[in-house]
């Protein structure tokens, strides 16, 4: 086993090596971080959370992201998936209970993890804080991106995505240096099906009716969860 590892890594190219090496150096001095992102559709929750992953070493976990892999597979969680999503209505929560609950078992997430797009019900709140009463451990900070809703269509009807490195464009404000090409890698952009105006009223509407009761008042589930106890902050742009 030993033998067969060693001869994996001799085919690494040593940049490779030396970057990796690098990187675990410095994630090795980072303090464990466990955070939630929450914000409406367009609100920079994807757009932050490489920037935080990479600066804390976490493991970024994006429901979205995951169910429309899952959906562009045609696997059994996609096939579930895909009428809801294309709709701009939630999932089942059982869908992304079983998605979060096998990704928190990753080695990547060890230090840490970013939930971006869950919990995004009461219901997935308990589980969350079933899950993580399991591992022993808490959710440091909830990061709120509170923006009006009125600024939202025009981000998301412009938006541009690079799929394989989740980078994201916009043909206003961020617009890539030739138009549906990403700068990097120099492959096509596209756009997601429910980054429409009309899907976009059902995310928005999702959004108010079922994700904010798992944070704010009156409901407020997170005043009382034991996986926060007193030690998560509900703050605006922290981290
Ligand atoms: P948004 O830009 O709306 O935040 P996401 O990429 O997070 O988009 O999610 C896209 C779609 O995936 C949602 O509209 C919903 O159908 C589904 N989805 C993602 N996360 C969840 C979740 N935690 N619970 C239920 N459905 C979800």
């Amino acid at each position: 086993m030993a033998a067969a590892a060693a001869a994996d890594l001799e085919d690494v190219p040593s940049v490779v090596l030396m970057t990796e090496l690098l990187r675990r150096m410095k994630c090795a001095t980072k303090p464990d971080k466990r955070l939630i992102l929450i914000g409406p559709p367009g609100s920079g929750k994807g757009t932050q959370s490489p920037i935080i992953k990479d600066e804390y070493c976490l493991c970024h976990l994006a429901t979205g992201d995951m169910l429309r892999a899952a959906v562009a597979a045609k696997t059994p969680l996609g096939v579930k998936a895909k009428e809801a999503m294309e709709k701009g209505e939630l999932v089942s929560d059982d869908l992304v209970v079983g998605i979060i609950d096998d990704a928190l078992k990753k080695p990547s997430c060890q230090k840490g993890f970013i939930l971006d797009g869950f919990p995004r019900t009461v219901v997935q709140a308990q589980k969350l804080d079933e899950m993580l009463d399991k591992h022993g451990v808490k959710v440091d900070k909830v990061i709120n991106f509170a923006i009006d809703d009125a600024i939202l269509e025009e981000r998301i009807t412009g938006r541009w995505i690079h799929p394989s490195s989740g980078r994201t464009y916009h043909s206003k404000f961020a617009p890539p240096k030739v138009p549906g090409v990403d700068d990097v890698s120099g492959e096509p952009l596209v756009q997601r099906k429910d980054d429409t105006a009309a899907v976009l009223k059902s995310r928005l509407e999702a959004f108010h009716k079922q994700t904010e009761p798992v944070f704010f008042p009156p409901s407020y589930f997170y005043r009382s969860a034991s996986a926060f106890n007193h030690v998560a902050t509900l703050c605006k742009y922290c981290y």
